[in-house]
Formats: C-alpha cells, sequence, structure tokens
C-alpha cells in the first residue's frame, strides 16, 4: 500500500513537473533508505541481508578498482546524501579521507576486527603501468578474502541495517545466516583443497592475497603485476630471481593474464590460475559464484588423489 501511494505520488510529481523531478527525488526523497557501499563485495552483503528493504549503491564503473578508485564529484554528492555508507576499512578507498562524510552515516565493516587485519611490511613494490601507478598502504585490504574476516565484516552489516530498519531484524537476521551459511560451506571446501596443496609454493600477481594466504596457510609469494599488462623485462627478471627461493608451479592471478604472459610462463613450468578478488562487481554472477568459480578452478588443479 505505502509503495502504491509513493508510486502515484511520484507519478503526479513527474507529469507536474517534469524538469524538477531530480531535485525532487534528492531533496524530498521518498521509498527505502539508501545504502552506498565502497566495494562489491560490501554491497553483496548488504543486498543479501536486507533483501528489497534498503536500496543498496555500489557506483564503481566497471573496470576500476574500487580500492584506489576516486569517484567524481556528483558520486561523491550521491555519498554525502546516502542513509548509509558501509566503509571496508583497512584503508580501503583512501577517497574517503579526503571527503567530508557524516560520521553517523559511516560503518566502518572491520573496525571490530582490527587485531585480525595484516600490516603489509614496506616491501611491497610499486607498480607502474597504463593504467597508472598506485602502491599499497600499510595494511592488507583484501580482508573478505579470509571468510572469517568476511563474516566480521557482514554481521556489522547486519548490526548497521538493524540501526536503520529495526523493525526487519527478524528478516535481516534471518538472511544474515543463510549468507554466513554459504560463506562457511565456501570456507570448508577451500580449506580442503587446501589441504591438498599443502605447502607447495605459490606465486600471486599481485599483493591483495595476504588474508587469502594466512586463512589457509599458503606458501606464497606475491610479485606487482597486472593482468593487463605484459610484464617488463625487469619484472621478468625479478621472477626469475624470485624463483630462485620461491620454486613455484602455480601463479594465482585477479582475473585472466594477457596470453603471451601466459605461454612464457607456461615455458618456464608455471602455470595460470584464476582467483578472483572481486573487489567490483563481476561482469556475470554474483559474489558467490564467483567464489565458487574461484575454488573450481583451484580443486581442477589440485585434484583429489584416487
Ligand atoms: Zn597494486
Amino acid at each position: 500500500m505505502k509503495r502504491l501511494g509513493l508510486i502515484a505520488f511520484l507519478l503526479i510529481v513527474v507529469a507536474c513537473a517534469p524538469a524538477e523531478r531530480a531535485d525532487v527525488s534528492t531533496e524530498t526523497r521518498q521509498g527505502p533508505p539508501q545504502v552506498y557501499t565502497v566495494n562489491y563485495p560490501l554491497a553483496y552483503f548488504a543486498e543479501r541481508i536486507a533483501g528489497d528493504s534498503v536500496a543498496v549503491v555500489f557506483p564503481a564503473p566497471d573496470g576500476v578498482d574500487p580500492a584506489t578508485w576516486s569517484p567524481p564529484a556528483e558520486t561523491i554528492a550521491e555519498y554525502q546524501r546516502a542513509d548509509l555508507v558501509l566503509l571496508n576499512g583497512a584503508g580501503y578507498a583512501g577517497w574517503i579521507q579526503r571527503v567530508t562524510l557524516s560520521e553517523s552515516r559511516l560503518v566502518n565493516t572491520s573496525a571490530s576486527l582490527a587485531d585480525s587485519l595484516i600490516p603489509v611490511a614496506g616491501d611491497v613494490t610499486h607498480s607502474h603501468g597504463p593504467t597508472g601507478d598506485h602502491s599499497h598502504g600499510d595494511t592488507a585490504i583484501t580482508t573478505w578474502l579470509d571468510v572469517e574476516l568476511a563474516v566480521g565484516q557482514a554481521r556489522a552489516v547486519f548490526d548497521a541495517l538493524v540501526r536503520l530498519r529495526p523493525e526487519n531484524e527478524t528478516g535481516f537476521r534471518a538472511r544474515l545466516l543463510a549468507l554466513e551459511q554459504d560463506l562457511l560451506e565456501l570456507d570448508e571446501a577451500l580449506k580442503d583443497v587446501a589441504a591438498r596443496i599443502g605447502d607447495a609454493r605459490l606465486l600471486f600477481s599481485h599483493p591483495v592475497y595476504q588474508y587469502f594466504v594466512r586463512r589457509y596457510s599458503f606458501n606464497g609469494l606475491s610479485v606487482h603485476w597486472e593482468p593487463d599488462e605484459k610484464p617488463t623485462d625487469e619484472q621478468w627478471r625479478e621472477l626469475s630471481a624470485a624463483l630462485e627461493v620461491h620454486d613455484a608451479k602455480w601463479m594465482i592471478w585477479e582475473g585472466d593474464p594477457h596470453p603471451e604472459t601466459v605461454s612464457r610462463l607456461a615455458g618456464m613450468g608455471i602455470g595460470t590460475l584464476v582467483f578472483q578478488p572481486a573487489g567490483n562487481r563481476p561482469a556475470a554472477g554474483n559474489y558467490m559464484s564467483v567464489m565458487r568459480e574461484n575454488l573450481r578452478v583451484l580443486q581442477q588443479a589440485f585434484p583429489p588423489s584416487l
């Protein structure tokens, strides 16, 4: 009933004053509360928990890394108008520090997990490439790749949503439990494949797998390569030097690497695997389907022995 009333109201407004539609929708906004997030995992968690009782918005365009993205002014203004902004914490999305957002509407979803965050030593290299230079801060950012942290962040999202819509707590709680169940099933399956991987040496293409490595006790070493850029001669030399002490047979990438990179690695006896962190919204599927595909890739590379 309430919704029909709103639609009728909007129709009248639009019919009477089409030129002022944008002003009406922002200044006297009706409808569900707007929840903005700084990355896709948080948007997915919020969508799963809230159902359709809030509007979840993650506005980063395709192809950007939301960790280092700087939203344009109009998008920042949207964040400023949101009823709730879900932050990842761990230094993720540095632009948050450079703008004014209402403290009362900000929720750092990893605040209660501070003791579990991973400090990054100063040896993470600065990356230079066509997509722009970047370096990584002093805390590892990809928190959700440790399922325990992902569950903690999902619970922080739940708490924030309950504060926003206390009347929906029962539904939110049931959906949180279903989400946790999915995450823990994924975790169990990853533990199984991690047991088969054992202490086999792994290479990672980008320093974003610290929580994943810790969770499953992988023997990993990271370089700082981009999937869509061909490594420079210097990067290949660095890899050769790394292989002297870390004789890996597999390299794990955030996305499909360049075919020439794949074949050159293959020539060195190194297979390539893709495990997408899913910081941005996937082109197809959702968070769980991407994580299950990541799992399948690992299971295929490390099958159970017969
Ligand atoms: Zn990087």
